[in-house]
Formats: C-alpha cells, structure tokens, sequence
C-alpha cells in the first residue's frame, strides 16, 4: 500500500460502502469497501437467481435484449438492481458509487468484477494484452453536480486490476439530460446522439477485444449507442460489463 494511501486511511477512515460503520485500520492492505454483515448480504444479492435466466445473477453472461440488437451478446454483471427497494445492500453501494467518489468502492468492485472479464477473455480465446477498455463518460451537469465520473473511476480500478492500459474514452456531445424519466425509443436515440467515438482514441481497436463499461444498465440504450459508435472501428468481440442491471417494474 502506498504511503498515499494509508495517509488518506488515517484521515479518513474507511466506512462500509452500505451501512457507513468504521472498518478496520490503516494497516488494512485490502481494499477496505464493505463490512462483514454487508458482505454477506451482498453475497447473497449476486447468489440471487437471475430474472432471465435463472442463474445466480452474478454468473448471468446475457445481455439485454437492446444491446443484443447491438451486437453485444454478453453483458457481466454483479447484482440486479431494485431502485424500489433503497435500503439493500445492491441499492446502497449503487448510490454511493455514484454519489461519492471512494476510491476504495471503485476498487473493491473492480476486485469483483476482474475475474468474470477473465473468464470471459478465455471463453473468446482472447488476452488482457488484446482488450481495451472502453467508457462513456456522464454529462456535463452531472459531472458538475457530482464533482466526479463514476463510470470513469469504475473503468480505471478494473484497467489497474486487469492490469490493461489506459481506457478509452468515449466523447460526450451533448448534456442528454436525465434519461431515467424517458421511453426506451427516446432514451435510445439520445444516447446515440450523446455520444461519439474519437478517430485518434479508437484507431487501434481494430481486432480488439473491446470491453464496455457502465455502472448500472437499465434499457441498455448507453452500451448500446457505444457499440454502434464503437464497430466502424472494426473490434474483434465487444463485451458489456456492469455493476448491476435494473430489474424491469414487470418483472420484480
Ligand atoms: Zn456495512
Ligand atoms: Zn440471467
């Protein structure tokens, strides 16, 4: 652990993402994110069997049906994602991964979402050395509401993890508004139109295996304008990694 690190440990001791107990000391070298009683109810939120398919949630490859129509035909993830149900663990670390910068969240959920891609790169018979990391950053008045991108943060914990180069990142052209209010067709076309891919930051993705990553999918109409945006690029396999996906009000 560096000496940055443990410093900001003595300042700030590190709280559980969920229910906000102290955790540990700064003598902790694993990154601190959620205490024992959270960690077992998050346990059992990514055992809980999947809405689609039966599955524990967490070892649920599909994708939902938007981003297939994309050519995304795997999407990994942890956990579904209940907004009714504010007070679960799944709801709590949501809202702090996208409330807060932590740096320790960031890093704990890219220590459980890093082996899911790897099984995924064997499956394709691919290597970490072909994959990027791709993300599409939050609008303007998010960011400047939050001070902090939380896709940004989440995508440069699993390069660290992984140990891939830098991500890359797709452009923001427009402020898209707040799409949780909107249709799928209308969220659909905002996020294509909200988001480009920069010649000079994709040119290598030719033959690549491009990892997209988002925090929480809902429709799947930000992957999906991301894929769109992504395969004149010619990648070789694209793959959609999420925190969580939002359950659907039918099917809760
Ligand atoms: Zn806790
Ligand atoms: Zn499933």
């Amino acid at each position: 652990m560096s000496a940055g690190v443990m410093l900001r440990r003595l300042i700030f001791p590190p709280r559980c993402a969920s229910c906000g107990t102290l955790l540990g000391g700064a003598d902790q070298t694993a990154p601190l994110a959620l205490c024992r009683a959270c960690t077992v109810k998050w346990d059992s939120h990514k055992n809980a069997l999947c809405h689609c398919c039966g599955y524990p949630v967490a070892d649920c490859t599909r994708p939902v049906p938007m981003i297939a129509r994309h050519g995304v035909d795997t999407l990994l993830k942890l956990t579904e994602y209940d907004p009714q149900k504010p007070q679960s663990v799944a709801s709590r670390i949501i809202f702090k991964l996208k409330d807060k910068e932590s740096a320790e969240l960031q890093a704990f959920l890219a220590r459980e979402l890093a082996p899911k891609i790897e099984e995924q790169l064997v499956r394709l018979g691919q290597t970490r050395e072909n994959s990027v990391l791709v993300w599409a950053p939050r609008s303007k008045k998010s960011l400047r509401e939050r001070g902090f991108d939380q896709s940004k943060g989440l995508c440069t914990a699993l390069a660290h993890e992984l140990g891939i180069g830098k991500p890359v990142q797709m452009v923001r052209r427009t402020g898209g508004g707040v799409q949780k209010m909107l249709g799928q067709e209308q969220r659909a076309k905002n996020a294509y139109a909200a988001f480009e891919a920069v010649p000079k930051h994709c040119a290598d993705l030719k033959g690549k295996c491009v990892i997209l990553v988002d925090d929480v999918v809902t429709t799947g109409s930000t992957l999906s304008a991301v894929a769109a945006k992504i395969k004149p690029y010619k990648p070789g396999h694209i793959v959609g990694v999420c925190i969580a996906v939002d359950v659907p009000p039918e099917r809760r």
